[in-house]
C-alpha cells in the first residue's frame, strides 16, 4: 500500500516521502480501514515536519484525522462497508495515521460517518472543522444567540478553523466579524459569511488598557497569544471566548480584569479527547448547520505527493481554508 512516510535520520533530522509498504506494517487495531481521504490540520504540518515533540516513534505514518470504508473489523460496532470518520486520539502523531491506504485503529476511535455527509465532505471538515463546531456548540452552551447586537468575532478567520467557523455561524444566523492577516482573503470570507473583515494588525498589538469598548458577542479564536488578550478585553459583557488554537503563539499575556468586571469567559477546547456522545453530536450539527456549497468553495484538492510542501505552507499560515488529500 502507498503512504507517506516520515523518517528520522542519525542526526535527528526528519525527511517525509511517498512510498509502497506491505500491509504487515499497519499497527495492530480492532478496525482495518481503507481510508478515502484524510486532510492538512496545522498539527500534521508539525508532524510531516519535525515532529513538533508529538511523534513518538519513526518511521511514522501522519495524518490526524481520516474517512474511509471499513475493510474487517473485530468488534460490534463496525462491520465490512461502513463509512467512517476519525479525528482525534493522537492518531497520526502517537500512533499511525491517515496519509495511507489503509489505517488500523480501535474501535471507540472511531465515528459512523453522520449521514448526509460524504467521506470527502467529512475530510473538507476534519479536525479544524470539527473542533469549529464544538466552538459554536462550547458558545451556544454559555448563552450565545444569533440576536445579540454585536457580531462573533473569528480570529485565523481564513484557515481551516477561521474559514468552517465563518461558516456555520454565518448560516446560523450570526453576524460574523472575520479577523485576518491576508487581506487578499476579504472576497473569500464575505462568501463564506462574513459580514465585517478586521485587520490582523488592529489586534495584535498590545494595550495598557485592560477593557476596551464592547465589541464582539462571541468569539471563536484560532490565534492566541497577544490577539486573544486584546480580544478578552473587547467582550460585551458576559460573554464567553472559546480557545481554539495557537496560530500566533501559546502565550497569553492577559489581565484577569475582563473576568472580573465583566463577566467574560474563557472556554478551552479540545478536540482530541472529546468524549464520543460529543462528536456524534458534533457532527451531527456540522451534517446540519454547514451549507455543504460554502464547504466546496473552502477546499483544494491535493494527493500524498503534495503533503511535504502542504505541511510546511500550513506552519507558515499560507493555506486558506481546507484542503482534502484522496488517498
Ligand atoms: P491554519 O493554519 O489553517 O489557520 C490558522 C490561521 O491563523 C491562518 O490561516 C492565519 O489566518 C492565522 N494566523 C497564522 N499565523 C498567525 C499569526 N502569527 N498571528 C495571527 N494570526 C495568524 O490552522 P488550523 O485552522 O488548522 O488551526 C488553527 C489553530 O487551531 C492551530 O493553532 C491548531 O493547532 C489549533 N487547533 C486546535 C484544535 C483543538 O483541539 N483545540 C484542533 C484543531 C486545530 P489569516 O491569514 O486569515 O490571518
Amino acid at each position: 500500500m502507498k503512504a507517506l512516510i516520515v523518517e528520522k535520520d542519525d542526526d535527528g533530522k526528519t525527511s517525509a516521502s511517498v512510498q509502497q509498504i506491505g500491509e504487515s506494517r499497519l499497527p495492530e487495531g480492532d478496525v482495518t480501514v481503507q481510508v478515502e481521504y484524510s486532510t492538512v490540520n496545522y498539527k500534521d504540518g508539525l508532524c510531516i515536519g519535525t515532529g513538533g515533540g508529538l511523534v513518538r516513534n519513526y518511521p511514522h505514518v501522519p495524518g490526524i484525522d481520516f474517512a474511509g470504508t471499513v475493510e474487517h473489523s473485530s468488534d460490534d460496532r463496525y462491520s465490512a462497508g461502513d463509512k467512517v470518520v476519525l479525528t482525534g486520539w493522537r492518531v497520526g502523531e502517537a500512533h499511525w495515521g491517515g496519509y495511507a491506504e489503509k489505517a488500523s485503529v480501535k474501535a471507540d476511535w472511531l465515528v459512523p460517518l453522520p449521514n448526509g455527509l460524504t467521506t470527502r465532505q467529512a475530510m473538507a471538515v476534519g479536525t479544524a472543522g470539527f473542533t469549529a463546531m464544538l466552538a459554536v456548540i462550547a458558545l451556544e452552551d454559555h448563552g450565545l444567540t444569533p440576536d445579540g447586537p454585536e457580531p462573533v468575532l473569528v480570529t485565523g478567520a481564513s484557515g481551516g478553523v477561521g474559514s468552517v467557523a465563518t461558516a456555520i455561524l454565518a448560516n446560523l444566523g450570526y453576524k460574523v466579524a472575520a479577523v485576518t492577516g491576508r487581506p487578499d482573503n476579504a472576497d473569500y470570507l464575505k462568501d463564506l459569511g462574513a459580514n465585517q473583515i478586521v485587520a490582523r494588525d488592529e489586534l495584535n498589538e498590545t494595550t495598557k488598557r485592560p477593557l476596551e469598548s464592547e465589541n464582539w458577542s462571541g468569539c471563536i479564536d484560532a490565534v492566541g497569544g497577544t490577539m486573544l488578550a486584546r480580544v478578552l478585553g473587547q467582550m460585551r459583557y458576559g460573554a464567553s471566548v472559546a480557545a481554539v488554537g495557537l496560530a500566533g503563539g501559546p502565550q497569553l499575556p492577559a489581565t484577569v480584569i475582563p473576568f472580573l468586571l465583566r463577566g467574560v469567559n474563557l472556554l478551552g477546547i479540545d478536540s482530541v479527547m472529546q468524549p464520543y456522545e460529543n462528536r456524534l453530536r458534533a457532527w451531527e450539527r456540522i451534517a446540519t448547520d454547514l451549507a455543504m456549497e460554502k464547504l466546496e468553495a473552502m477546499i483544494q484538492p491535493a494527493t500524498l505527493e503534495d503533503l511535504p510542501a502542504l505541511g510546511a505552507d500550513i506552519l507558515k499560515g499560507q493555506v486558506k481554508g481546507r484542503v482534502v488529500v484522496e488517498i
